[in-house]
């Protein structure tokens, strides 16, 4: 067995285990595997363990990968969008969870509906309250959700998150937490994804009610 298919066995295992801690069935969280900076080959052997969920944080990276790959799998932009990569974006992904301006929303809005599409999308939440991360602050979500309301061409899906870097899992719950209580508050057509968790803090975030992980680094190794 590749190292990258023991350490995709072993992160499938942590994720069911703390499914179970929080309730629910390991089925019911969406595993994402992020492959920033990694080769085709590298994407294909997830794929062949399973994996049915690439993320990529490039609109240009992605696109050279799916020139192989295809629509083998579902394709989640995770990185910032540029309103200029709009076009692009619609066309290869099927959840942009970066959404974090009304600007970028009307644009990805007309670009999908000039396709004949409407593209599914996650509002970016700055839970970290650092001002260097791209997100909506937490006490402007409900009023951004109302600004995008009208346009046609995205389905907002849900939120995604990210916890700062810190030294223990532990010290991310309560940033978790505050991003499952915003998505219990959103109406019932956009509580479908809660994307919460990567490498450092997937299984805190699972407990606290994700039901999307974007994990790289445990199932590929370190990043050069
Ligand atoms: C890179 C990245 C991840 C994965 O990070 P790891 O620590 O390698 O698991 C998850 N989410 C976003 C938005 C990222 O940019």
């Amino acid at each position: 067995m590749s190292q990258i298919a023991k350490n995709l066995e072993s992160v499938i295992e942590r994720i069911a285990a703390a499914a179970c801690r929080s309730g629910r069935k390991a089925d019911d969280i969406t595993l994402i595997a992020v492959t920033k900076t990694r080769s085709v080959d590298e994407i294909k052997q997830v794929i062949d363990c399973g994996i049915t969920d690439i993320g990529e944080n490039y609109v240009q990276e992605a696109e050279v990968k799916f020139s192989t790959i295809g629509e083998a799998v579902r394709w989640h932009m995770i990185g910032h969008l540029q309103r200029n990569k709009a076009k692009h974006a619609v066309e290869l992904f099927s959840l942009i969870h970066s959404v974090d301006s009304e600007q970028l929303a009307r644009e990805l809005g007309r670009r999908a509906q000039a396709i004949g599409k409407t593209v599914d999308v996650l509002v970016e939440v700055n839970i970290s309250g650092e001002e260097t991360k791209f997100g909506v602050k937490p006490e402007q979500v409900m009023a951004f959700l109302e600004s995008i309301a009208d346009i046609q061409g995205i389905h907002v899906c849900g939120l995604m998150g990210m916890a700062p870097i810190v030294n223990n899992a532990e010290e991310t719950r309560p940033y978790f937490a505050k991003l499952k209580e915003l998505w219990d508050c959103l109406p019932e057509e956009h509580r479908i994804y809660l994307s919460m968790g990567m490498t450092q803090d997937f299984e805190v975030a699972i407990e606290e009610g994700s039901n999307m992980v974007r994990i790289g680094t445990a199932i590929f190794g370190p990043r050069e």
